[in-house]
């Protein structure tokens, strides 16, 4: 299967996408991961990238579409991926498009992980990092440490990454909205739009999402 993921921050979206391409055997292919795999291989993208980075600029769509066009002709992806993170923009819908048509190949369905705003802003800026060790995590409501401000795996001071501010989430939401929400709208004219709510447990957001792309397939 072919499947491109897509919701807002705080969906738990990369979770889902490694679990979902686990269950269906397909690469996650995650735009994290195409960046960090360029930049330490040093490809010729991978050197374009970190100039750009480097220079607090945004990576042109070019860059990011050529590392997605490069990993999707990998052997392990020639019957299906997962992209996470990508495409973002309908810029970089339109070029995924181009990319597939030549292969011969189509998109089985786009999974839209639906979540109410005011929830992504609670589960984001809910979160508190250890300062010793940022694998320690815990949420003010959801999973709150024993004594408020301290991390119970090692007694070290839990803070909230600046990332994780409502402000920054409240931006990253209008960014959501304004340049990646519209690739639904341009999916959903191709009839491969799944929707399904990001709400409850890990696993019972990953079961909804078999069972939708099952039926999608019927
Ligand atoms: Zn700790």
């Amino acid at each position: 299967m072919r499947i491109v993921l897509v919701g807002p921050p705080g969906a738990g979206k990369g979770t889902q996408a490694a679990y979902l391409a686990k269950n269906l055997s397909i690469p996650h292919i995650s735009t994290g991961d195409l960046f960090r795999a360029n930049i330490s291989q040093g490809t010729d993208l991978g050197k374009q990238a970190r100039a750009f980075m480097d220079a607090g600029r945004l990576v042109p769509d070019e860059v990011t579409i050529g590392m997605a066009k490069d990993r999707m002709s990998q052997s392990d992806a020639v019957n299906g991926f997962l992209l996470d993170g990508f495409p973002r923009n309908v810029g970089q819908a339109e070029a995924l498009d181009v990319i597939l048509k030549d292969e011969g190949v189509k998109l089985d369905a786009v999974l839209d992980l639906e979540v109410p705003e005011d929830e992504v802003v609670k589960r984001i800026a809910g979160r508190r990092i250890c300062r010793n060790d940022s694998a320690h995590v815990f949420h003010v409501t959801y999973n709150p440490p024993k004594a408020e401000g301290v991390c119970d795996a090692c007694g070290g001071e839990l803070y909230q990454r600046d990332d994780d501010s409502e402000e920054t989430v409240r931006t990253r939401l209008e960014v959501y909205h304004t340049e990646t929400e519209p690739i639904i709208d341009y999916y959903r004219a191709q009839g491969l739009v799944v929707t399904i709510s990001a709400l409850g447990k890990v696993t019972e957001v990953t079961e909804r999402a078999m069972e939708a792309l099952k039926s999608d397939q019927g």
